[in-house]
């Protein structure tokens, strides 16, 4: 009998409210993935190269003009000066780069601390590499990190934090003080991270992302995250990046080698002509998903469901105590795809302890108005 390396791991939570919703017929705002066209120009390109033939193996770096015009978007956003061979690599997804980095970091024994409600992907990560999470729940109901907590889950054993700004599931933002803090907290510590920034564009009401690209001290020990998947409407294309100062980028790519070796080169020529061609397409993405945002909670504020809008991603969270306070979210989540055609994800799942008596679900708002129209009339009937 195998014996599982993952007893506790089942299929993901966005496998299953999408297959569920897919069975039922629901309007699926589970998974976060857009439901509209990808860029027209971005969607030739590809098809160009793919005729032009650039179909064997890129660099398993990255094609070299992918990663410049990732280097020289860094430096407008971010204002650092990052070497394009030796600091960017291209991988097959943030999901990839994430594990990838894990593996070079953790060891048997390591810890890794987490903070709660946190993407599914980084436990397992670090268990395969035969460390153990530490998980800090946030603040609620702002999703705010509990400094002090954080402070005293830190000991001789952690090695690796993750922090994820925008916040999946929340949406919430970290701010430069925040990450002062936790430079704070880690400073003369042998202890790195991992800042996954996939949403780093979608941040709304003319906040702007505080990246750890621009922190010069948490920059030098920091695996930066990001997925052109959310910034160019191709989740599927499952491509991203990785910044990461030469020494740590060096380990990162011993590990990638072995697992993906490269990411896929039509696509990634693809992106690099959208990316030198449109950039408007990054300027214009906050008030693009900021007006889904608003469409979609200004039909929710005439239905039962309580919230506050959210500052980033495309999620929103909603609390639904007084609609269905006799159900946990999982049941909650369950309810709304198969009785009220609207699928959504719940927020325990995010938790190794969820909170007592929490009641929040969350729904995706990247999708076509029609689509929200409809999810919003269905929501606001029950
Ligand atoms: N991190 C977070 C917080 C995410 O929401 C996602 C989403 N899908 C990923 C990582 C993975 O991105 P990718 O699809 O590029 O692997
Ligand atoms: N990140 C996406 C979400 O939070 C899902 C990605 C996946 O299905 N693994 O909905």
């Amino acid at each position: 009998m195998l014996v599982s390396k993952l007893p506790s791991v089942g299929t993901t939570i966005f496998t299953r409210m999408s297959q569920l919703a897919a069975e039922v017929g629901a309007l699926n705002l589970s998974q976060g993935f857009p439901d509209f066209p990808s860029p027209q120009p971005l969607l030739d390109a590809a098809v160009r190269h793919l005729q032009a033939g650039h179909n064997q193996y890129a660099p398993m770096t990255g094609l070299p003009r992918l990663r410049e015009a990732v280097a020289t978007k860094v430096a407008a956003l971010y204002g650092r000066s990052v070497s394009a061979d030796t600091e960017v690599t291209i991988v097959p997804g943030a999901t990839e780069a994430i594990f990838c980095a894990v593996q070079a970091l953790i060891r048997a024994g390591d810890e890794a601390i987490v903070l709660d409600p946190c993407y599914d992907s980084y436990e397992p990560a670090v268990e395969l590499a035969g460390g153990r999470c530490v998980h800090v729940p946030l603040n609620l109901p702002d999703f705010s990190v509990d400094w002090q907590r954080l402070s005293d889950a830190i000991n001789e054993r952690t090695r690796l934090i993750f922090i994820n700004s925008p916040h999946n599931p929340s949406g919430a933002l970290l701010s430069r003080a925040d990450l002062d803090q936790l430079a704070a907290l880690i400073r003369d510590r042998d202890i790195y991270l991992i800042s996954d920034e996939v949403y780093e564009h979608l941040v709304f009401d003319g906040a702007s992302h505080a990246s750890v690209l621009a922190h010069d001290e948490l920059y030098a020990r920091a695996f930066v995250v990001s997925s052109f998947g959310k910034t160019y409407h191709v989740t599927g294309w499952k491509t991203g990046y990785v910044v990461a100062p030469p020494a740590l980028t060096a380990e990162l790519r011993k590990v990638h080698q072995f697992v993906t070796f490269v990411a896929v080169t039509p696509l990634q020529h693809a992106l690099a002509d959208f990316m030198v061609e449109h950039p408007e397409h990054i300027a214009e993405l906050p008030a693009f998903y900021q007006a889904k945002r608003d469409l979609f909670c200004d039909q929710l504020a005439g239905s039962r469901f309580a919230f506050t809008r959210t500052p980033g991603t495309y999620f929103q969270i909603v609390d639904y105590s007084a609609i269905r306070p006799d159900l946990d979210d999982v049941a909650m989540a369950e309810w709304l795809t198969r009785e009220q055609g609207v699928a959504a994800i719940p927020v325990s799942v995010f938790y190794q302890q969820p909170p007592a008596g929490m009641r929040l679900v969350r729904f995706c708002f990247a999708k076509r108005e029609e689509t929200l129209l409809a999810a919003g009339a269905k929501l606001c009937a029950i």
